[in-house]
């Protein structure tokens, strides 16, 4: 399958400040592992990320950058990949639609991947990740990690169903090997 993640609350700890440094960027518990099996077993990896800290001119892509390769490194010591780290750099008073929920950057993941929706899912911590993925008409899975909690709390509208609930991306990661898609 195509797999698009999340990164912030789904991969590494959201901040609410932004992650402005490799330093910044704590993984979440066993997240890169889920990736390195994902990897393993052969689904394609994409992070498809907001990060208006580049529209608001907070770091700039350089930054950014450095903080991807502290990603790439710690996922290579796990023998774990990423095929693509998609980012939206728009502020969200300049939104295009690659900013979710905008799915553009999903459509593009798609294309660029020649997967179908139906071969598609997208994880995220957000109501914004599950709306980008209902319109992009890929599955959902929503992680309780970052801002999943709260997300759960405030109730996922019925036009956005079905959405599959997991613990983290440990948990997403094993749903999608059982083969629930
Ligand atoms: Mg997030």
């Amino acid at each position: 399958m195509l797999v698009l993640l999340d990164r912030d609350g789904v991969i590494n700890e959201d901040r609410a400040d932004f992650v402005k440094s490799p330093t910044e960027l704590i993984f979440i518990p066993k997240a890169l592992e889920a990736i390195a099996r994902l990897k393993g077993h052969g689904h394609r990896l994409v992070v498809v990320t907001n990060q208006s800290c580049i529209g608001r001119g907070i770091i700039n892509e350089e930054q950014l950058a450095e903080i991807h390769g502290k990603l790439r490194d710690n996922l290579a010591r796990l023998s774990g990949d990423l095929d693509d780290i998609l980012i939206a750099p728009d502020a969200p008073w300049a939104a295009t639609d690659r900013r979710k929920p905008g799915p553009g950057m999903l459509f593009e993941a798609m294309r660029k991947y020649h997967a179908k929706p139906k071969e598609t899912v997208f994880i995220g911590d957000s109501t914004r990740d599950i709306e980008a993925a209902r319109s992009a008409d890929c599955h959902r899975i929503l992680v309780r990690t970052g801002k999943g909690q709260k997300t759960l709390a405030e109730g996922l509208s019925k036009d956005l169903m079905p959405v599959h609930i997991a613990e983290d991306l440990d948990e997403a990661a094993s749903f999608i090997l059982e083969g629930r898609f």
